[in-house]
């Protein structure tokens, strides 16, 4: 297919998308759909035991290239004002995944007509992203064993249209989160003396964690402990059971965060105990950082400029993106696309330029033919 072709089809599968979005986990019309075009081009999708999400491939042999987007959306409700709105309250691709698919079904259906290819590319149309589960469901497939390098796309609402953006080394944080439930003993608020007071240990918390970050971590190192939902008492006249402390741990560096998490177990524990109560910790370890390998993301900036978009260096960001488990055990680059300066992902009003898709779809098979090359 010629490649206007590709990127009209490409828009139209795009606004599609935006009006139908499915949370993480429930994106099953979206992966029918998928298929479906897929299918319509014959191109090869993998039996595999997903949920939702699905890889496809093209070409065969060595070596083995993986393009990843992610497919689901987010529960909020769209305030866009586009024609081609969410139909759905509580549903909106928000965080620009309908874009990422429609790229990489306008690469698929590009790469479809380049055949043979030089290798093989691996079409990764990846589920829950916003809860960071999906790559690591992809991964367990084994699907990806073979694959030498990976590259994952993104839009971004802060670049004029057609920006690339990336960096080497780390582009985005590890995020790791927190719950800590405090054990205390209620009483009546006028005899605190017969009380071990779970509110007390929560202050404490809340102090003794900033910490971390002033006292054990190393100055020239990024790392946020955030405290971010406290909850505990009835009434102005009871000292409570119990409480509860919520937060949020972004990284860079692994040494970091198992200190993080040692020092979390270690103060929540100490407070607990210094008061009478009990800590009850529970901490969820989320995506490492993203870490973009050198020569693959000057591969991308020399693609970008061989295509007249300009190239940028990502700024620094502890955000949180799931492409890092890949990067775990595939080198590769995750790479940003701006979509037009407006409101950010996650924001009601974000919209992402579907003009866009004329700079990233050719962008992408450039890409991935330049790498099969670069592989042999
Ligand atoms: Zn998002
Ligand atoms: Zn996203």
């Amino acid at each position: 297919m010629e490649i206007r072709r590709s990127i009209a089809e490409a828009k139209e599968i795009f606004y599609r998308l935006h009006r139908h979005p499915e949370l993480s986990g429930q994106e099953f019309k979206t992966t029918e759909y998928i298929k479906q075009v897929l299918s319509d081009n014959d191109i090869p999708v993998y039996p595999l035991s997903l949920n939702t999400g699905l890889v496809a491939h093209l070409g065969c042999g060595k070596p083995v290239v993986a393009f990843r987007c992610d497919i689901d959306a987010l529960p909020m409700t769209e305030e866009s004002g586009l024609a081609y709105a969410s139909e759905y309250p509580g549903r909106m691709h928000a965080c620009g995944h309908d874009f990422h698919t429609a790229s990489l079904l306008g690469i698929a259906l590009t790469l479809r007509n380049c055949l043979p290819l030089q290798g093989t590319v691996k079409l990764i149309f990846q589920p829950e992203e916003e809860n960071m589960a999906g790559a690591r469901q992809v991964l367990q497939t084994g699907i990806l064993d073979d694959v030498e390098v990976i590259f994952g796309l993104h839009c971004c609402a802060a670049y004029p249209k057609g920006t690339v953006i990336s960096r080497p080394g780390f582009m985005n944080g590890a995020v790791d989160e927190f719950h800590i439930d405090f054990y205390g003993n209620g009483a009546h608020a006028c005899r605190p003396h017969q009380s071990a007071d779970p509110i007390i240990m929560i202050a404490s918390f809340v102090q003794e964690a900033q910490t971390i970050v002033s006292r054990n971590t190393a100055p020239f190192h990024p790392v946020v402990v955030g405290i971010t939902r406290i909850g505990s008492g009835t009434a102005k006249n009871i000292i409570p059971e119990t409480g509860f402390v919520e937060g949020t741990v972004r990284s860079l560096y692994p040494e970091d965060r198992r200190m993080i998490k040692e020092r979390i177990f270690c103060l929540a524990g100490g407070i607990a105990a210094n008061y009478g109560g009990k800590a009850d910790i529970g901490f969820v370890e989320g995506p490492p950082a993203t870490n973009n390998e050198a020569s693959w993301v000057a591969l991308a900036e020399k693609i970008a400029d061989e295509q007249g978009l300009p190239f940028t260096k990502a700024p620094d960001s502890l955000s949180g993106e799931d492409f890092a488990f890949y990067q775990q055990k595939i080198p590769g680059a995750f790479i940003q696309i701006g979509t037009g300066i407006g409101p950010m992902m996650h924001n009601p009003a974000f919209r992402a330029d579907p003009d866009t898709l004329n700079d990233a779809i050719p962008f992408g098979v450039a890409l991935v033919k330049a790498a099969l090359v670069a592989l042999r």
